[in-house]
């Protein structure tokens, strides 16, 4: 790669990452956008049914059915979709792009975004996998026995170009209301990404996260001088001051700068996320709370 290249940099939480950064750093080896690469790596957890917290597969609400969040934050053109509480679509996160490249808005919700969709060519399919059902009529029967259950697929990419993008997709917490909306398609909460700063993502209870504008904190933050490693950690130390309680569940965010700097961090032990820099991807622990609580004052 010659000196003056800028190179493609991918960051993703949680184990399922990893073949959404493998196939996001293929697209970007390739030459393709951050934005090309971003919605195909989000697809892969997507379309896996063995990941039971996005897309097809993910456990259900309250009443057995699964509803998606999803959005994608393309930084150079300020390019905004999201859907939230969708049905019957896998592939959220390019429902969510349509949103932003077939219409004039940002957001779209419910039974409508799920019409716009099959409008629009995608596939309508039962999202709700046997092995899903069955844990939600074990819930029924025991909900104390339950685990919570969540997590969101938050990518960030960085292309050739120096082009930011952020998306995210979740079937959010296990057993929700029906209609309950976490913070995963909320832009600033969930996602945030700035070209000339840096991008952000959060996964963890979404309750949490919204009300701390977590995304958009920490990009902001990043615009301060900040390295995204001492941003992430600042956010968690912001939080866990300000909502102790709020440490005994998990919240964790990702970060990466312009200059292709990442950082991670979380409330409690147990996050992961993986990390693709020239085609090669790795997964690392995220520093939780308990163990950096000490540094970086
Ligand atoms: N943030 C997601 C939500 O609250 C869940 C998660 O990432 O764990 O919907």
């Amino acid at each position: 790669m010659p000196s003056h290249a800028i190179e493609p940099v991918v960051i993703s939480t949680w184990w399922f990452g990893r073949p959404a950064n493998e196939r996001a750093g293929e697209i970007l080896l390739q030459g393709g956008s951050a934005l090309d690469a971003a919605e195909a790596g989000v697809n892969m957890p997507e379309l896996d049914p063995k990941v039971t917290s996005v897309g097809k597969g993910g456990l259900p609400n309250a009443a057995g059915e699964v509803e998606l969040d999803a959005a994608v934050y393309w930084a150079p053109t300020r390019g905004v979709g999201a859907v939230a509480g969708m049905r019957g679509i896998a592939r959220a996160v390019s429902v969510a792009r349509r949103v932003m490249e077939a219409t004039p808005h940002c957001m779209l919700a419910g039974e409508a975004a799920r019409v716009f969709a099959v409008g629009q060519g995608f596939e309508e399919e039962e999202l709700l996998t046997p092995t899903a059902r069955q844990r939600w009529e074990e819930w029924k029967v025991r909900p104390d026995l339950a685990e919570k259950s969540h997590d969101t697929i938050g990518l960030l990419a960085r292309d050739a170009n120096g082009d930011l993008c952020a998306a995210t997709s979740t079937s959010g917490l296990a057993w929700k209301l029906p209609g309950r909306v976490g913070d995963s398609p909320l832009v600033g909460s969930g996602l945030y990404a700035d070209n000339a700063v840096g991008a952000a993502a959060a996964t963890g209870i979404g309750e949490y996260i919204l009300r701390y504008c977590a995304s958009f904190w920490i990009v902001e933050a990043l615009r301060a001088g900040a390295p995204p490693q001492s941003a992430c950690e600042s956010f968690i130390r912001w939080m866990a001051e300000d909502q102790p309680a709020y440490t005994e569940d998990m919240v964790a965010v990702i970060a990466l700068n312009r200059e292709g700097e990442t950082g991670a961090a979380a409330t409690k032990e147990g996050f992961e996320y993986a990390l693709t820099r020239g085609g090669e991807t790795r997964m690392h622990a995220g520093p939780y709370w308990p163990e950096f609580r000490r540094n970086n004052g």
